[in-house]
């Protein structure tokens, strides 16, 4: 599945597109205002403070150079070359303020774009995630924040304190042309400053798109990569290891062909600036020696020249930071700007304790079409059932007839197209999500166990319906006896992605989960992979206890779990095409025969 691919070539975020991430700032108002003033400090310091320095004190030291100066003492020697390491200071401890203050505050900033994009994340519908790759969102949540944390960073250390360097030395070039005779052509050597903006401005734009094309090459790798670690048993039981290397190689290759295109983008300005400022700096220099103007009164006016260019240099690499900051903004935004499909409602209706019914009513389901299609087929077609209080009902069906799409509905991970689904005569858009996915205790396929304590996994399923204890949940699962032989019993850690069980102690501790969790509708969806007869048999016995007393509805793969049903359902191509007893549909149902018949014969 490939997510819907932006055109990495158009980019709509301009600098605005920051401002509503500045509400952020608000609770280091103290610490950003500090910030701000350091980088006034530091500004006038270097802008004004070291060209001024240089035209008083040094005609003062070397007398000889403006005749008429009469001679210094040590000590007020001593006081006119302490300028110099005094204007460092303030301009050093100043600079050194300003950027660790405005870092502070940028990181906490990007720490809560970080947090909303996770918290998003969270609350997306389940569509969002069979859209985009896995390794495409990792890319957005960990490259993308931290190319803005870069941009935030290097903007943060310029943005306040250039302009006004730039500002402070432009005041003292316009004083030393006035003050001095026949240097008014100084002046003249700011028109390359304008000059500069127009390459600042291009680069920039072209900037933007690249880096828009290489954060979207950053997500492609992030998915080879993630697809390829969790793949892994398939890599080698498949002999894919070449195959895979060379996947990666690729999108590698891509990445790498990407990020030369903003290597050349960004690295291109500087020198262009540099020549450019060489270029006003030479006129000076060649107007100051046409003019036969002494050198003291030429050095403080280059160094204030000097000054003057490097923050626009400083400032055009900000503008190329600021870009490739916006191309990384524009991804995030379309993850916090996704929508989520299903509308929390405003006053829900109070979830029933006891469910009385059901009601699938006229229930239809089409997916989105990928790129590139034009119709699909419903998934589910005008499903019309129901299943009473207690009652466990088996879902029977070839792969792709729907199971797992109806499943989907009744947890509302999606609504359907069309119809309802009715609790106790209530369309289950009435109650609030959280209520209803509590009354539902679910027993996926593929059951995930975090990286914690086998107590705390099971605790994880815990509700308002829980009234058993954990260790009565293990041992209702049958899984007492292999967490006893665990070193340290409940307290044990399962391991990333709970590799350290076998895939049948998987499905008991899943089991347990949902037993813990005691919720009146119970959703089995047995695993597919086989198991050994023993772990078969305890999983069963586990499924037998777990349903009593609770309205059930299990995608049944095996057919000893159909047995454990009250009722089976045969869905085929998002129909249902059978509902009742063993035997009656067994004699009626060609499809369902065939699929018992197929399992008997294995
Ligand atoms: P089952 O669980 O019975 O194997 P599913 O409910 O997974 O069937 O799928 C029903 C139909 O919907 C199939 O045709 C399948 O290809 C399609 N389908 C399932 N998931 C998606 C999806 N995320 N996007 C598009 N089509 C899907």
């Amino acid at each position: 599945m490939n997510k819907p691919k932006q055109d990495s070539t158009e980019s709509t975020l301009g600098y605005r597109s920051f401002f509503p991430y500045f509400r952020f700032l608000k609770p280091y108002w103290l610490p950003f205002i500090g910030a701000l003033l350091c980088g006034l400090i530091y500004g006038i310091s270097s802008g004004f403070g070291l060209p001024f320095m240089v035209d008083q004190v040094f005609p003062r030291i070397f007398p000889d150079q403006a005749p008429g100066t009469p001679t210094l003492s040590n000590f007020e020697l001593l006081y006119l070359i302490a300028w110099f390491p005094a204007v460092f200071l303030i301009r050093g401890t100043s600079g050194y303020f300003n950027g660790y203050l405005i870092n502070y505050c940028g990181l906490r900033v990007l720490e809560k774009i970080r947090l909303q994009v996770f918290s998003k994340v969270q609350i997306l519908p389940v569509s969002f995630f069979q859209k985009n790759q896995e390794g495409d969102l990792l890319s957005r949540i960990t490259s993308d924040t931290a190319q803005l944390q870069s941009a935030l960073l290097g903007i943060s250390n310029d943005l306040v304190r250039q302009p006004v360097t730039f500002v402070g030395a432009l005041v003292a070039l316009v004083i030393m042309a006035i003050q001095r005779e026949g240097m008014s052509f100084i002046l003249l050597c700011l028109a390359v400053i304008p000059v500069c903006v127009f390459p600042i401005r291009r680069v920039g734009e072209l900037l933007m798109r690249r880096a828009l094309g290489m954060q979207e090459k950053v997500g492609s790798m992030t998915s080879v990569l993630s697809e390829n670690l969790s793949a892994y048993r398939e890599v080698r039981a498949f002999s894919l290891e070449s195959r895979e290397e060379q996947r990666f190689i690729q999108s590698s290759e891509e990445f790498l062909q990407a990020r030369m295109k903003v290597v050349k983008y960004s690295h291109i300005l500087t020198p262009l600036i540099e020549i450019l400022t060489a270029v006003g700096i030479s006129f000076a220099i060649f107007q100051a020696s046409k003019s036969s103007v002494r050198l003291d009164a030429v050095v403080p006016v280059i160094t204030a020249l000097y000054i003057a260019y490097d923050p626009i240099k400083k400032l055009g690499a900000i503008n190329n930071k600021i870009k490739e900051a916006l191309a990384s903004l524009q991804r995030l935004n379309e993850v916090l700007h996704a929508k989520e499909m299903i509308e929390p409602r405003e006053s829900p209706l109070e979830m029933p304790v006891v469910i009385n019914k059901i009601k699938f009513k006229s229930v239809c389901f089409t997916y989105e079409p990928e790129q590139g299609e034009s119709i699909v087929s419903p998934a589910l077609h005008q499903l019309d059932f129901e299943i009473k209080a207690g009652e466990s009902v088996a879902l029977v069906g070839p792969s792709g007839a729907g199971k797992s799409t109806l499943i989907n509905m009744l947890c509302r991970f999606q609504d359907p197209t069309s119809g309802e689904i009715l609790i106790n005569g209530n369309d289950i858009r009435e109650f609030a999500i959280k209520d209803l996915r509590e009354s539902i205790s679910l027993v996926s396929q593929n059951p995930f166990l975090f990286d914690i304590s086998v107590q705390e996994n099971i605790e994880i399923g815990k509700s308002k319906y829980t009234t058993h204890s954990i260790k009565e949940a293990a041992q209702a699962s049958n899984s007492m006896e292999f967490i006893e032989e665990f070193p340290m019993k409940f307290g044990e850690k399962l391991g990333e992605k709970a590799t350290r069980v076998s895939g049948g102690q998987l499905q008991r501790l899943a089991l347990a989960r949902a037993f813990y969790r005691n919720s009146p509708i119970l959703i089995l969806d047995e695993a597919t992979s086989a198991l050994d007869s023993d772990n078969e048999e305890k999983i069963q016995e586990a499924m037998k206890v777990l349903i009593k007393g609770k309205t059930t509805i299990m995608i049944a793969h095996r057919f000893s779990s159909v047995r454990l049903a009250d009722r089976i359902l045969v869905l085929d191509r998002g129909k249902i095409i059978a509902n009742g007893k063993h035997d009656r549909i067994y004699e009626t149902c060609q499809t369902y025969r065939k699929l018992y018949d197929q399992q008997l014969a294995t």
